[in-house]
């Protein structure tokens, strides 16, 4: 006797893991995603913050350093140009002391005057080299006591600035560590809407300055534009059979709890 066909087994459906969400679940649960984004927003901005300040505090640093150097660079040429003065004068005495010689060599009272012009307009030029002489060395002490202050300045600062740039440091590495945490539960949160919910919240978000989901206020508003709701919109919203958005920012609305 043959045996009995066994009859197949019907193919079962995969048990439903995420059952679907009512419009009131889902809007709840959008009022959460949409207050870790924003805690999100905030964390991203002390980040941002913490890193301006640090950069602004070893520029100040860098700049400081380089103003010394350039104080440096400065006394330096000051210095030459002494040097390069002193040289004239000493250049213009001997011119001076070669024609008092020559005054008892010439013969005629023209060349005799002459020189005598000669001599003088060389000593007015010796007059004019030592009053910059004087005024250089004025100069030099004055850049040498600003030097001074600003390297003690230096001294005293930068400690402190590379100690506060540093405290920033690991401040913006704790918040980076918050960000990771927050992103990944942020992920939890998001994924359990379907992608057409979860495509509308993405998009009214970046439209509206971080908010997709806005409560009705008392006096019957939108609470993310202030725009006045009719009583049959309030009446829908109560319903919640499906989202309700304000006519005016598109925005979802919801009552609070
Ligand atoms: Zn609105």
């Amino acid at each position: 006797m043959e045996e009995p066909a066994v009859a197949p087994v019907p193919e079962q459906n995969p048990p439903q893991e995420t059952p679907e969400l009512s419009v009131k679940e889902t809007i709840k649960r959008m009022t959460g995603l949409q207050e870790k984004d924003r805690g999100l927003d905030r964390i991203k901005a002390q980040i941002a913050q913490a890193q301006t300040s640090a950069d602004a505090i070893r520029r100040s640093i860098i700049e400081e350093q380089q103003a010394i150097e350039s104080a440096k660079e400065q006394r330096k040429k000051l210095l030459l140009h002494h040097k390069t003065l002193e040289g004239d004068v000493a250049k213009i005495d001997g011119d001076i002391n070669k024609h008092s010689g020559e005054l008892r060599l010439v013969k005629t009272n023209e060349a005799y005057r002459a020189l005598l012009t000669a001599i003088e307009n060389l000593k007015k030029k010796k007059d004019d080299a030592e009053t910059k002489i004087l005024e250089l060395m004025d100069e030099l002490d004055l850049q040498q006591k600003r030097a001074k202050e600003a390297a003690a300045a230096m001294e005293t600062h930068k400690k402190e600035k590379e100690d506060r740039a540093a405290q920033l440091d690991s401040e913006k590495g704790k918040l980076e560590s918050l960000l990771e945490q927050a992103i990944q539960e942020r992920a939890g949160l998001f994924a359990v809407f379907p992608p057409d919910v979860a495509s509308r919240y993405e998009r009214l978000r970046a439209k509206r300055e971080g908010v997709a989901v806005a409560p009705v206020l008392e006096g019957a508003s939108c609470g993310g534009c202030r725009m006045h709701l009719t009583p049959q919109m309030i009446n829908e919203v109560i319903k919640a059979h499906e989202f309700v958005q304000c006519e005016r920012c598109q925005r979802i609305l919801y009552l609070p709890p």
